[in-house]
Parts: structure tokens; sequence; C-alpha cells
């Protein structure tokens, strides 16, 4: 499946908030929209030439499209298939909001970052991408994979020694969400149940999400 394969400190910057889209950087100060930065190395204003004149306040439409791009960048997401997903939880019965938000949190490459082998979503569906993660004990290399509830997914014995899960299963020091218990050392994680809004942190109004799509 398609990706976005271009720089991506500058979707952080036109979003003018950090989306952890690099992993170890995102939290170092050469993080170009950090706030610790300096206000003469910050570069927290939009991309390209005129970013600085893009600062302005926008319409209701803007604030509900800029939303959405920034969840769709966040799980690193093209257009097409956020918005399959987001059809996907509007058939769905409950608040579509919260649902749509639920299929991503259970992504596989998704959940391979909640575990904490990868630094970031990227480097995550990269290792399902190479076969290093199975789940029930079958290797499943699709990042969009859905999990359900009871699977148990794990990084291949051989995977494990890798420098990039050893660091940073060492350094990042992430907290699992609760609806994920880990297990095997912290190689191995079962998922409980479906995620609840509030296990899920990441900064998104879903609500203009429905609102932008609805129209
Ligand atoms: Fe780049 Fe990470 Fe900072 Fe975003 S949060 S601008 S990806 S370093």
């Amino acid at each position: 499946m398609a990706r976005y394969t271009g720089p991506v400190c500058r979707l952080c910057r036109r979003e003018r908030t950090k989306l952890f889209l690099k992993g170890e950087r995102c939290y170092s100060l050469k993080c170009p929209v950090s706030e610790a930065v300096t206000d003469r190395h910050s570069r927290a204003y939009p991309p390209g030439e005129h970013g600085r004149d893009r600062m302005r306040q926008g319409s209701e439409y803007l604030t509900q499209l800029r939303e959405k791009q920034k969840a769709r960048r966040i799980y690193g997401l093209l257009e097409k298939q956020f918005r399959n997903l987001y059809e996907e939880a509007n058939r769905e019965s409950g608040i579509t909001g919260e649902s749509l938000l639920r299929m991503l949190e259970m992504r596989l490459d998704n959940v391979v970052f909640r575990a904490g082998w990868g630094a970031s979503r990227r480097q995550a569906r990269q290792f399902v991408r190479h076969g290093h993660v199975h789940v029930n004990g079958r290797r499943v290399d699709i990042p969009s994979y859905r999990v359900r509830k009871g699977d148990v997914v794990n990084l291949k014995e051989a995977s494990r020694q890798m420098f990039a899960v050893r660091r940073n299963m060492d350094t990042l020091d992430r907290q699992r969400p609760p609806w994920l218990e880990a297990g095997d050392a912290g190689f191995a994680v079962e998922v409980l149940n479906p995620p609840l809004r509030e296990h899920i942190d990441e900064p998104v109004q879903e609500q203009l999400i429905v609102e932008l799509y609805s129209k």
C-alpha cells in the first residue's frame, strides 16, 4: 500500500504541532517545532516560502480540515485509506469519531509502536513490512492488519536482538496503554480489549473530522 515518503518534520510544521513522527529526534532540541528551541531557531510555522503568512486564523472548514490532516499524519495514512476507514466507522453503531480512532489504534503498526518496539509508527510499520512481527504465532506483514480482542502480537525470536529494537526498549520508556498487556519479557503484547476513548492520548478532536466528512 502506498505511503507518504517525503520529509516528515514538514508535516508537523504544517500542523504547527509535534506529531512525533521521527522517534528519538522528536524528544530532542533538534525538533524544529520544539518549544524549548529558542525563537531564533524555531521553525514552528508552516513550511514553504509563504509559511509565515499562513499563520492567520482560518475558517471553520479550515479548522476541520487541519484536524483531519493531523490525525491522518499521526497514523501515517494516505487520504483514501483514511476516508475508507471513516466510511467503515460511520457504518458502525456508536460514536463515529471514537470508532474511527479505535480502528486507527488497532492497526498492527500502531500496536507495535504502542508496545514500545518501534520509536515511531513509521519504524513500527517497517518492522511489520519486514516480517519481524507475528500475530497468534503467524507472520503478518500487513501494517493495516487490524488486531482483535485476545490476539497476541509478538516479535519474532530472531528479531529480538535487533539493535533498533533493543535500543527502543531500553531508552523509550513508553507507557503501554491499558488495553495491551505485556508478556514474554516485553516482546509480546496481548490485546485485552478494544481501546476506549480515554485510552487514546493523541491530541485529536475527532468530532471535527466527522463534521468535515459529513458535509
Ligand atoms: Fe520532526 Fe518529530 Fe519534531 Fe515532528 S515532532 S517536527 S517529526 S522532530
